[in-house]
């Protein structure tokens, strides 16, 4: 079973191992006195715990090198390159730690904001590799609650021609609604994440949640 979370089996979910040390750096980020550089900080040492086990998940091929001692080590590499694509602005959190992780990467954009009429998500932007069919993409958004914002990510990809198999959600707080809303129209889409949460609130907020995650990284919160 990929997660140790109640209720939830689905081998596509990939929670990180609930170390001592991952839930220190959770409680760090989680208190509402963190400050903002810690915040930044400490939430980037979480994402980049996510990134390398969705860089895991993608296909390898063989691939030797020959090492300084003329000896040829049987490594691996990926098949596909690698395209991160952040929802526009908390998933900017996680571009930032991938390109320091892995500074040629492509990057996409993709910015959704609900629609404060009709409540649903609408797409304002997207600035996609022409040739993003041919990568494996890290689909980059904090926050999975809902769904409802991941869920019109991921049709935007799917419409540029990624196949699903290529797709892997990185999120680092997830909500069970948000996970059973994508499931329930791409039951193998991939998502990664590092905290399983109880439930949404009536404002949508997760429970114990983190607040506004874009706001809290950026430092746009309203002072106390
Ligand atoms: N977005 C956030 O920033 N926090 C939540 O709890 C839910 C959505």
């Amino acid at each position: 079973m990929a997660t140790q979370a109640a209720g939830i089996t689905n081998e596509t979910v990939h929670l990180l191992p609930q170390t001592r040390q991952l839930r220190a750096l959770h409680t760090i980020i989680r208190d509402r006195n963190c400050d903002l550089e810690r915040f930044v900080t400490t939430s980037g040492r979480i994402i980049r715990q996510l990134v390398e086990t969705a860089l895991d998940l993608l296909p390898f091929e063989p691939y030797g090198v020959q090492t300084p001692v003329g000896q040829t080590y049987h490594g691996l590499r990926p098949v596909k390159p690698i395209c991160g694509v952040p929802v526009v602005r908390a998933g900017e959190s996680m571009e930032h730690e991938l390109r320091a992780m892995s500074p040629g990467v492509r990057i996409g954009k993709i910015l959704i904001q609900r629609d404060k009429v009709t409540k649903l998500p609408r797409l304002y932007y997207s600035a996609l590799p022409a040739d993003i069919d041919r990568h494996s993409v890290l689909l980059l958004d904090p926050m999975l609650a809902t769904g409802g914002t991941a869920l019109a990510a991921i049709e935007v990809l799917l419409a540029h021609g990624v196949a699903e198999d290529d797709i892997v959600f990185v999120s680092l707080l997830s909500a069970p609604e948000g996970i059973d809303a994508v499931h329930a129209r791409h039951p193998n889409l991939r998502i990664v994440t590092s905290a399983i949460e109880e439930r949404l609130n009536e404002n949508a907020y997760m429970i114990p949640g983190i607040g506004d995650f874009g706001d809290r990284y950026f430092g746009t919160d309203v002072p106390r």
